[in-house]
């Protein structure tokens, strides 16, 4: 059987179905899991194992055998904890069927096939009775379903399924309950991932302002989850304008329902400020008392000495519909509305004199529909590119190569998506400039926005893809400055965006002979880096609570290795602090100023470890050189001390290569060196890559 599986092509620079083997999307599923990340999670492990031996012994202590369901086993973990904790029969439930083989196997190696039955189906297909998957109901309902939104990986219509079919009334539930928490902040920083800010130009003839279109202003963005690793924000991004607030708990030893609904807290603001953010998280308790609790509290609501690193659990930013200024005291409305899978949030100023019957039927109407993007910017653009084209840093950088490029007779083709560049350029060059687009995606956006600029009739778009652009579109004349950013939607690792060089060769025909590009070049650089915690999510585990979990790294290793080459993988590293062993390098460069060789381009080398750690891995980024002496980069920003702590571009993935020998790395003593050997398959667009240590 055959899968196809989208890609993106760089040479092309759209979305590709290619035809892979079956294995190939499975392989894929189990070398990006975060099964690894949950078996390192110490703190979560724990937890479930104290919550497990007590809801065991609750039900022992009633003179009752304990029949355990664990729903979404994974690798078997939770029901060997059962298991050994004298539960009398455990019935494991996994959907994916690589990882119930695995848990068959798991369970095997750690001596409980007798105790444990893998059943591997989702767990609204299973059955119970003689003749069943399940000989009757459990009494102990054991899940782990939950994604930083909680709800998200669909745990509230499993546990109605559950509970109406597969437990006993009154079961005992690990963990027994949820508790969804909310801080209200103003932040510029995040505020400006949902927004456009308006960009201030020095132009020629006085200060010019883009405007974001009203249709961007006004909308209310994309429901999916916004998750990010929190305490990585530092706290001078951000100021609270609430205490942390409780908004709604689950209680899972109970009938759990699904259906949309909402839950409304009263809030008064301890600072007054504009509210434009709903930081929230979860904890969950292991066992009814609230003894045993797993919290994903950030650092300033927790001590940072209890803080347990993890992926597969992070905390989420809300974007408000609107930004409200309100006042300290205040009382104000959060509302939290949530269907099956997931949550947003509006804010309502409580009215004054409000009585308790108006008080309800303010609640019928605070009902708030789940946002849907109707400017199609937020489709267009992801949160961390909002965050860059918010970025004045970088835009005053474009602004000045701009500048030094445009003349007053240029011919100016812009070819990126969804890119202000072309109004930059307005703005700065002089009247007669002539200034063309090409675009073959997002054609209405920008046409939207050039309109609120009122710039229509001065931009023009050619709706082409690059090699079809005729002279025509061009008005039968060259093109003497081509820019891009380059930004391209489709673009995942760092070199992806080298499509505008694709797109520059394609249009070649069309350009002067003296044809300024910008950017003029590129460069990929390279450093190697000890993590502080991300090399946990490619780790190995060996054991787990006391429980052999080899066969899941063995897997793992499997499918990692599955290609000939390993893979690099996108990470935004302000999220993973790393240090760097080495010295930043450049290790390929890619001229604009010419057309992509038919030859690949290859480099060898190796770098020198300057630094005592261990060789997590290798970060790759690209650098734009826009104009002589004027570059961005995409991945470092600075490496700040002689430690070697990296800053790293807010707004952009960085490639990570994971190598597979970290723990020979880790005995590194004196002067030791890295070999590379790095390949541009200018055919495919791709980079290869291998390490030896
Ligand atoms: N229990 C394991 C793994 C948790 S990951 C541990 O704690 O380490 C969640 C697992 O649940 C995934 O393997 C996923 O495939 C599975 N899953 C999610 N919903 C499910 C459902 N309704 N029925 C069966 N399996 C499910």
């Amino acid at each position: 059987m055959k899968t196809f599986c989208g890609r993106a092509n760089p040479t092309t620079g759209s979305m590709e179905w290619l035809e892979e083997g079956e294995d190939y999307d499975y392989h894929q599923e189990i070398a990006r899991s975060r099964y690894a990340d949950m078996l390192h999670d110490k703190d979560r492990n724990m937890k479930y194992y104290q919550g497990i031996r007590a809801a065991v012994s609750r039900v022992k202590e009633r003179g009752e055998k304990a029949i355990v369901l664990d729903i979404g086993t994974g690798t078997g973990l939770l029901s060997m904890m059962a298991a050994s904790a004298g539960a009398d029969f455990c019935y494991a439930i996994e959907v994916f069927k690589p990882m119930a083989n695995a848990a068959v196997k798991i369970v095997e190696k750690n001596g409980f096939s007798d105790k444990i039955k893998v059943i591997n189906k989702h767990s609204t297909e299973v059955t119970v009775g003689p003749e069943g998957d399940m000989e009757c109901r459990a009494n102990i309902l054991v899940t782990e379903l939950f994604d930083t939104e909680l709800i998200g990986e669909g745990a509230l219509p499993t546990y109605e399924h559950a509970h109406k079919y597969l437990v006993q009334e009154g079961c005992e539930a690990v963990p027994h309950r949820a508790t969804v928490y909310v801080q209200l902040v103003e932040s510029r920083r995040m505020w400006s991932w949902k927004k456009l800010f308006p960009v201030h130009v020095e132009a020629e003839d006085g200060e010019k302002i883009l405007v974001p279109p009203s249709e961007v202003e006004n909308c209310p963005g994309v429901p999916s989850v916004c998750d990010i690793q929190l305490n990585q924000m530092p706290s001078s991004d951000f100021t609270t304008l609430s205490d942390v607030v409780t908004m709604f708990s689950v209680d899972f030893s109970k009938p759990v329902q699904s259906a949309s609904t909402y839950y409304r807290v009263q809030l008064e603001p301890v600072k007054s400020g504009k509210a434009q953010i709903v930081l929230s998280w979860w904890d969950i308790d292991m066992d009814p008392s609230g003894m045993i609790n797993c919290t994903m509290a950030p650092y300033w609501v927790k001590p940072t000495s209890a803080l347990q690193w993890r992926d597969h659990w992070m905390q989420c930013v809300y974007f408000l519909p609107r930004e409200e200024p309100v006042l300290q005291g205040e009382q104000l409305y959060l509302t939290a509305c949530r269907d099956e899978y997931s949550v947003w949030y509006s804010l309502q100023r409580a009215r004054e004199g409000e009585n308790k019957a108006e008080e309800e039927e303010h609640k019928a109407d605070v009902h708030v529909e789940s946002p849907v993007c109707r400017c199609r910017a937020h489709l267009l653009w992801n949160r961390p590119r909002f965050g860059e084209l918010n970025d004045q840093n970088r835009t005053r950088q474009y602004i000045k190569s701009l500048r030094k490029v445009l003349k007053t007779d240029s011919v100016c083709l812009c070819i990126s998506d969804g890119s202000l560049l072309p109004v930059l350029a307005h703005y700065l060059g002089a009247k007669q400039v002539q200034y063309f687009v090409l675009f073959f995606r997002f054609l209405h956006f920008s046409l939207v926005f050039f309109k609120a600029n009122h710039l229509e009739d001065k931009i023009k778009i050619i709706e082409a893809r690059p090699e079809l652009l005729k002279p025509s579109h061009l008005e039968d004349k060259k093109v003497s400055v081509l820019v891009g950013e380059p930004f391209f939607t489709t673009s995942l690792l760092p070199w992806h965006n080298l499509y505008f060089w694709y797109a520059r060769t394609a249009v070649s025909a069309h350009l002067a002979s003296n044809v300024t590009v910008l950017p003029q070049s590129a460069s990929l650089h390279m450093m190697i880096v000890e993590f502080q915690d991300l090399w946990r999510i490619r780790s190995p585990c060996g054991t787990c609570e006391g429980f052999d979990v080899q066969v899941m790294d063995d897997m793992i290793k499997d499918s990692l290795n599955f290609r000939e080459s390993k893979e690099a993988e996108p990470h935004p590293l302000w999220e993973y602090p790393c240090k760097s062993l080495s010295d930043p390098q450049e290790v390929l460069t890619f001229d604009f100023t010419k057309t992509v060789p038919q030859h690949c381009l290859s480099t060898e080398g190796s770098v020198n470890l300057l630094r005592k750690g261990k060789s997590h891995g290798a970060v790759l980024w690209m650098e734009y050189h826009l104009a002589p002496a004027i570059s961005v980069s995409t991945g470092l920003m600075q490496m700040s001390n002689e430690e070697g702590n990296c800053e790293w571009n807010p707004h952009c993935k960085q490639a990570v290569y994971f190598f597979s020998s970290v723990i020979e790395s880790e005995i590194l003593s004196d002067p030791t060196a890295v070999t590379y050997a790095i390949n541009f398959d200018t055919k495919t667009g791709e980079i290869a890559m291998d390490f030896k240590l």
